[in-house]
């Protein structure tokens, strides 16, 4: 049996948004493919988010249940995964390029002696051949791969970059309990629980709208100017590296390089000058907004819209006008 399989990824029972983009991809996919999309659910409760997959399109869902995978476990997650490829013969297995997704597919592919396209921005489906582009050199290309003989053809999808499906999809939803043969040493390592970061709110990877602050902060307490407007907007909290090795903010908010790679619906750099290892983490983010007292800032290269001031003037003010403007 050919076709797609995706991996949806849950926190606590709950799908997450990069998961559900992920199988809204497949669906298109498969349609392409006119071929099945399988979907593998990992957990202590997998179940709990068939409606939801069903409702995205998925024929097939395979349940991979135990306690013990509550939490990531990479080693026994990778044997869920190449069982579910064994059962459903996939040509495309997809997942997010989240933290977990990029640690599972490199595992997997490598388990399956397959190829694997990391962090992609598109799939493309062209008389039943699939290829994927995503950005290199920190952003300055896009590259185009397409796959060899092996398969299933892998690509791991970047976050907020796929939408999530609205529209009446719903598929099957035949679920299937897959008996994997797990052993002790599946379970080596594994998390045994998750503990929010003090005082997180939403994750700068999956937010739709993210505010960063940079070096111009000149301090911890200055965030505040930067969590005001993302709250005002209902966004998160980023930063720069400069901010970050300041010791200013944690290193969870980094958006770059070295840091989140982020893809919002809004952007907005608050004295972020626009290095090009910054970029690397935002480039793709739909609506780029600069605030920088310096016009001549690389970052206003990449800007959709440019703010030449003091930050400490300008954002108290958005706020403002963001406040009217949502009651
Ligand atoms: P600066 O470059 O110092 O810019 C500060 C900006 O604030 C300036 O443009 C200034 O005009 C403006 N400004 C100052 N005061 C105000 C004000 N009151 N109002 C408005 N604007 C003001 N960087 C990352 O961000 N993420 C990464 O993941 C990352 N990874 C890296 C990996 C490697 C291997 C290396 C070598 C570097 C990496 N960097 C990364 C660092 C990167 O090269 C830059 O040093 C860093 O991004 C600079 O941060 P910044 O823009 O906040 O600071």
């Amino acid at each position: 049996m050919a076709g797609v399989l995706v991996f949806a990824e849950q926190r606590e029972g709950t799908l997450r948004k990069p998961g559900l983009e992920a199988v809204s991809e497949g669906r298109r996919l498969a349609d392409q493919l006119s071929a099945e999309l399988t979907v593998l659910l990992v957990g202590n409760d997998p179940a709990a988010g068939s409606g939801d997959v069903t409702r995205l399109g998925a024929d097939r869902i395979l349940t991979v249940q135990d306690p013990r995978l509550a939490f990531y476990a990479p080693g026994a997650f990778a044997r869920a995964a190449v069982e579910a490829v064994r059962n459903s013969d996939p040509d495309l297995f997809l997942m997010a390029a989240s933290a977990l997704g990029k640690d599972l597919s490199a595992r997997t592919a490598a388990r399956l002696k397959t190829g694997l396209a990391a962090d992609c921005t598109m799939i493309h489906v062209e008389s039943g051949v699939i290829s994927a582009k995503r950005p290199v050199y920190s952003g300055k290309a896009i590259a185009t791969m397409t796959f060899g003989a092996s398969r299933p053809a892998m690509a791991t999808l970047r976050p907020n970059v796929f939408a999530v499906a609205t529209g009446p999809h719903a598929g099957k939803g035949e679920t299937i309990p897959l008996n994997v043969p797990f052993e002790e040493i599946d379970f080596r390592s594994r998390s045994t629980s998750v503990e929010a970061a003090k005082g997180a709110t939403l994750d700068v990877g999956e937010a739709d709208i993210v505010v960063s602050g940079g070096r111009a902060m000149k301090g911890a307490e200055n965030f505040k100017y930067i969590q005001d407007l993302a709250s005002a907007l209902g966004g998160a909290v980023g930063a720069s590296r400069a901010a970050v090795d300041a010791g200013w903010i944690d290193h969870q908010h980094q958006v770059g390089q070295t840091g989140k790679v982020v893809s919002p619906t809004l952007y907005i750099a608050c004295g972020i000058s626009g290095a090009i290892q910054h970029i690397a983490g935002m480039s793709s983010s739909k609506i780029i907004v600069a605030i920088n007292k310096d016009g001549d800032a690389p970052i206003f290269k990449i800007a959709d819209y440019g703010i030449v001031g003091d930050l400490y003037e300008v954002i108290p003010r958005m706020v403002e006008e963001v406040k009217k403007v949502r009651g």
